[in-house]
């Protein structure tokens, strides 16, 4: 199988879909693999170090998509990302397909096949083919780092000879993936943690990485829904859950928020007024600032200040750590090329594995994922 890796046109984006470690191990499954002159530079992988691995680095796009038979890339969400692809090619990356369903049917008219990473399901065979799950690790992360760098107060308590600093209070709304990562990295920083989940689940995760479960009166038997994640909220739970959260967020110095539920909006957990309620100098960084935003004020890509509180909705936060964001998302593609791919490295799509029948958008002219297919019903 020729497998070709792009250079990644999208802004600010750094990251590359392999990394030279996956191409000498696809290479030692019988692919050839080239790469786009430049792909990794970004991320500190050079054409040297691909050309090592066994790639052959080629100048042009127009080279590279000539020799694909499966094309690789990270942001496959923008309208002419897949533009060039021929009848029969296979592109695989990020696609934000639940957003963006509709160009799903011109891409199957053309005889392209198609696999949106973000469709892979939530099952524990699936687990190491899970970019959503690395990338909300990175995003995590991040979000901490980048609370502490607004943040006018330290994280850790410090007792100096100037006299004794309070540690931080770090509060986590919505304790998945990010917000776990983001429990974790705050406490190794030496705040004061607590996080809150709708999915009843969470409090046994939240207690695992040292950090305090805030419990609300309200009924979450119904919270949890298809796949582990949360089911969408009515608007009467989301009221309910904002009047009591106003007295929690008032307390914090720094808020991250998570909340997400899949391909639809993000809910709004804090409302202006609860901005205003919160202390002078209180830093919120919102992860889900580019589906909407869990803060009615948060901008994407922006860092503002309202009322005293400094509110970040950074956009793409992995691409800020692309070494390590390449690292796991060239090992999830690797993984699933091997799903993919029979003994003599020769691609075969069996529909009925769970993984494939999911992940698959579009083959041999049809729309096959049945979550786009139901939604361009
Ligand atoms: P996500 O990014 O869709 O959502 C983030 C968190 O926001 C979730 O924990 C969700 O419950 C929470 N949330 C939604 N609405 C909320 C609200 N109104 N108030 C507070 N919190 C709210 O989810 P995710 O982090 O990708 O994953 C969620 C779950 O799926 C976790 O249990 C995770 O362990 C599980 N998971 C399983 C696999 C697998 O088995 N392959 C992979 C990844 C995640």
């Amino acid at each position: 199988m020729r497998i070709s890796i792009m250079r990644e046109r999208s802004p600010g984006e750094a990251r590359v879909a392999l990394t030279p470690a996956n191409v000498s191990t696809l290479a030692g499954l019988g692919c050839q693999v080239c790469v786009e002159t430049g792909a990794g530079d970004a991320a500190g992988f050079s054409n040297a170090a691909y050309r090592e691995a066994g790639a052959e680095i080629l100048e042009t796009r127009t080279q590279l998509l000539e020799r694909g038979e499966i094309v690789l890339c990270v942001d496959a969400s923008r309208e002419d990302s897949l533009a060039d692809l021929q009848d029969g090619q296979v592109g695989i990356g990020l696609m934000d397909p639940l957003g963006h369903c509709e160009r799903f049917t011109a891409l199957a008219e053309r005889g392209i096949t198609t696999l949106a990473l973000e469709l892979v399901p939530r099952i524990s065979r699936a687990q190491s083919m899970d970019a959503l799950s690395s990338i909300a690790t990175l995003a995590g992360y991040k979000a901490v780092l980048l609370a502490a760098a607004q943040a006018p107060r330290l994280f850790p308590m410090m007792m100096t000879a100037a006299g004794t600093l309070n540690p931080s209070r770090v509060f986590i709304m919505g304790a998945g993936v990010a917000g776990l990562q983001a429990a974790a990295t705050a406490k190794r920083l030496g705040a004061v943690v607590e996080a809150y989940d709708v999915r009843p689940a969470a409090r046994e995760q939240i207690l695992s990485v040292g950090a305090k479960p805030v419990e609300l009166d309200l009924d979450t038997s119904a919270a949890e829904g298809k796949g582990g994640y949360a089911s969408e909220q009515d608007d009467a739970f989301l009221a309910r859950q904002r009047e009591q959260m106003g007295a929690v967020l008032a307390q914090q110095d720094v808020v991250i928020t998570t909340a997400a539920i899949p391909g639809a909006t993000a809910p709004v957990l804090i409302t202006e007024d609860m901005v205003k309620g919160m202390k002078p100098g209180a830093v919120i960084v919102d992860l889900a600032a580019e589906r909407g935003g869990n803060c009615a004020l948060t901008r994407a890509g922006e860092t503002l200040q309202a009322y005293g509180v400094t509110i970040l909705g950074p956009a793409n936060i992995a691409a800020t750590l692309p070494h390590h964001a390449s690292q796991m998302y060239g090992r999830n593609l690797e993984n699933l090329l091997r799903l993919l791919l029979d003994d003599d490295g020769r691609l075969q799509l069996d529909f009925e594995d769970e993984i494939v029948a999911e992940t698959v958008v579009t083959h041999a002219g049809e729309v096959r994922a049945a979550r786009i297919r139901e939604r361009l019903a």
